[in-house]
């Protein structure tokens, strides 16, 4: 068994390394490029939302290089992540490529499938081993995601911001030569302390954006055009709503009653939106108002064209950001979208923030 996954942000790299101290032999996808949205658009539907389309052209970009099983999660949420699985199995089927499909889907769908996808993949049915890989894989999404953190705190505050995306792009390539869990914890101390080391403007009071809407086109940064690096090179600190970690603890670590963060978005939505629109719509009204009460200067909510749980939030994020007064900018991706109108929005949102704040110290 050759595992790859969707490549989505960091999750990678946990992944590799997780599977890799399991005993399994891993094919990671590569790094999203043109050539993964390239291939991905054309053998997708072309009214599907981007993100199955770059999946689809992450696998096969993973088969090509040997993988023949694929890992990804399921859903029974009123969204089309719902049959993902079954459409990208049928995609690839009918392009003639012989792949298994593990599909891990919510335990409301069944405990022994899950069960037994579980055993299948850790390679093991003993109680505490499972246990203790879980806890490893949990200690690698965590530690991959507060270095993104780190370099998005950094990037802002830096002398020279370049320096972040030189140490990050040394970390990345990195990743590829290591093996198993050790060597991968090893780069990563080894990266927080050169992002520690990258000297800053402690007198810099930087503007600070929150980074709401659809989960994929939050995380994976070819999709959102690395949108935290732009805003960051403009000395703005970026905090994302939604990471691999957050998405864990909800859904896994805390399962049944859900993680506190997430609880509190459904709670702060509730007079706007009372019920599930399926993705995490609901979750992205709830950070609008979570960022506001934290005093950021405004937020962006990421979607991919079509994605419907986005477009329900977004026609109430209009009434949000007029009840608190409060900057709310949409930014809709497909594979169609240019990097410079992107870049001009971006500039006039930062503009507009930083005129919004010298403002109120006039006022
Ligand atoms: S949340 Fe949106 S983009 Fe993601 S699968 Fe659902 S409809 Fe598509």
């Amino acid at each position: 068994m050759k595992i790859t996954f969707p490549h989505m942000g960091n999750v990678y790299i946990a992944g590799k390394a997780f599977f890799e101290e399991l005993g399994q032999e891993v094919i990671p996808p590569p790094r999203c490029s043109r050539n993964t949205l390239e291939i991905g658009t054309k053998y997708s539907p072309e009214t599907m939302c981007l993100p199955l389309k770059i999946m689809i052209g992450n696998y096969i970009e993973s088969i090509e290089k040997g993988a023949d099983t694929i890992l990804i999660t399921g859903s029974c949420g009123p969204c089309r992540f719902g049959f993902y699985s079954i459409l990208e199995e049928y995609i690839l089927k009918d392009l003639g490529y012989d792949v298994d499909f593990i599909v891990f889907d919510h335990i409301g769908e069944g405990l022994k499938p899950l069960k037994e996808n579980i055993f299948k993949t850790f390679k093991t049915k003993n109680i505490k081993d499972l246990a203790s890989a879980g806890k490893l894989g949990w200690k690698l999404i965590q530690t991959s995601d507060y270095i993104t953190d780190l370099s998005n705190k950094r990037r802002a505050y830096a002398v020279n911001s370049y320096k972040v995306d030189l140490i990050m792009e040394n970390y990345y390539k990195q990743v590829e030569k290591t093996f198993g869990a050790n060597e991968m914890i090893n780069l990563m101390k080894s990266t927080i302390d050169d992002l520690n080391h990258v000297e800053i403007d402690e007198n810099r009071n930087p503007i600070k954006i929150g980074l709401i809407g659809e989960i994929y086109t939050v995380i994976e940064s070819f999709v959102n055009l690395e949108v935290e690096k732009k805003l960051g090179h403009m000395g703005v600190v970026v905090e994302k709503s939604l990471t691999p970690t957050a998405w864990v603890e909800h859904h896994v670590a805390k399962f049944p009653f859900g993680s506190k963060s997430e609880n509190l978005k459904y709670k702060l939505a509730k007079p706007y939106l009372k019920t599930l629109v399926g993705g995490h719509g609901r979750e992205t009204v709830g950070s609008a108002i979570y960022y506001a009460n934290q005093g950021f200067d405004g937020v962006i909510q990421l979607l991919p064209l079509n994605c419907m749980p986005e477009i329900v939030a977004k026609s109430i994020l209009g009434t949000v950001s007029k009840d608190l007064n409060f900057p709310i900018m949409t930014l809709i991706l497909d594979e169609m979208t240019g990097e410079a109108g992107y870049m001009t929005r971006l500039e006039a949102f930062v503009d507009l923030l930083q005129r919004r704040r010298e403002e109120t110290l006039i006022g």
